[in-house]
């Protein structure tokens, strides 16, 4: 018998989910994994490496509380989102019974942490204007524990419409669980959902610090929900999650001068991403520029124009969207700095 043998079936069949870092490419512009362009700068106090850190370190708990205007028995940190993702799966679904139900095309993690732990999908695609089809959704309530939506959808970048989320909430209590996920929602504060959450709980919200805050590598999510969840994740979740100096960055993070730092950021992206975006719409490469609510644009170009080749050839990495059910020529760009924009700009422009 081999190893591999060894392993449990559903890891042998398992494709493993093919992050911009696994997918990697040659070039010195990475605009492929929606990071920020710069982290800004951090103090470590190395005077208690040698203890295990809280579980739920309190500094950064009650800041991001603060930030997020919920209480902190609400709040869960985590691994990055993923994380959170993963643990709501292991929490509430049953392998081999349960499913999640997701609205493609959206963020792979959802149906990878469902496959790895031999949990069901269920796919219900948006509809024609990128909207979930709550009407299809609610059907099928009774066949999931978990409902994923994404707000702003990675990668179409469209927000869910607030009156079907309503509906979809009404008909899920006592049924399922819905998430929003919002990964970008600092690029349009406006459209967070989270005052959903005191009257909504079968409302869950996923944060992360990876975004707007420009902080991917220290890998720092938030799970926000109704205390009862939030203790139901707590029996789930590794004792020593969040390393000390990670507490320690986040809850620098997340202090005041933290936070305008980060609004900084994200009114500096938004502008770059207004430019971009008015220049692709007058590009006759460009078929399609879809909404640009988060911190990256996701482009329809004309058929044949091979913009994706022609980019990495001047060493910038996007991401291929085009193998993707209804998203044919599509090409995701995240939003860099000023020079990264204008040589994504220049190769745009060039002759074909
Ligand atoms: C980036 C992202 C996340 C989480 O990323 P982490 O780095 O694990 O915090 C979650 N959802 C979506 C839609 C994302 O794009």
């Amino acid at each position: 018998m081999s190893i591999t043998q060894l392993a449990r079936t559903q890891v042998q069949a398992l494709t493993p989910y093919q992050s911009a870092r696994r997918i990697g490419g040659q070039g010195h512009i990475w605009l492929n994994a929606n990071e920020a362009a710069d982290s800004g700068e951090y103090q470590l106090d190395c005077a208690r490496l040698n203890r295990y850190p809280e579980c739920q370190p309190p500094q950064v708990i009650n800041a991001y509380a603060t930030y997020a205007g919920v209480d902190p028995e609400q709040l869960l940190v985590t691994r990055g989102g993923d994380e959170g993702i993963e643990l709501l799966i292991r929490t509430f679904c049953e392998p081999g019974q349960d499913n999640i139900l997701i609205c493609t095309p959206t963020y792979g993690m959802y149906a990878i942490s469902a496959e790895t732990n031999g949990v069901g999908i269920l796919e219900v695609p948006l509809n024609d204007d990128r909207q979930p089809d709550f009407d299809g959704i609610i059907k099928q309530l009774d066949q999931v524990k978990l409902v994923f939506l994404c707000s702003p959808n990675n990668p179409t970048g469209d927000l869910v419409n607030s009156a079907g989320l309503l509906r979809l909430l009404n008909a899920a209590k006592d049924r399922a669980l819905v998430v929003v996920d919002e990964a970008y929602i600092e690029f349009c504060p406006e459209s967070t959902q989270a005052g959903l959450l005191a009257d909504y709980p079968q409302l869950v919200l996923i944060r992360t610090l990876s975004k707007a805050f420009g902080l991917a590598g220290i890998r720092c999510g938030f799970t926000l929900a109704n205390p009862e969840v939030i203790g139901l994740l707590l029996k789930v979740i590794a004792p020593y999650p969040i390393p000390e100096p990670v507490a320690q960055i986040a809850a620098q993070a997340l202090s005041e001068p933290g936070l305008a730092t980060m609004r900084g950021r994200v009114a500096d992206i938004n502008a770059l991403k207004a430019t971009l975006v008015e220049q692709l719409a007058a590009s006759s490469q460009v078929e399609q520029v879809f909404a640009a609510n988060g911190n990256y644009v996701l482009v329809r170009f004309t058929p044949g124009t091979q913009l994706f080749a022609r980019m990495s050839k001047a060493g910038i990495i996007l991401r291929d969207f085009a193998s993707k059910p209804g998203l044919s020529d599509c090409i995701r760009i995240t939003i860099g700095n000023q020079a990264e924009m204008d040589a994504v700009l220049q190769v745009l422009q060039q002759e074909q």
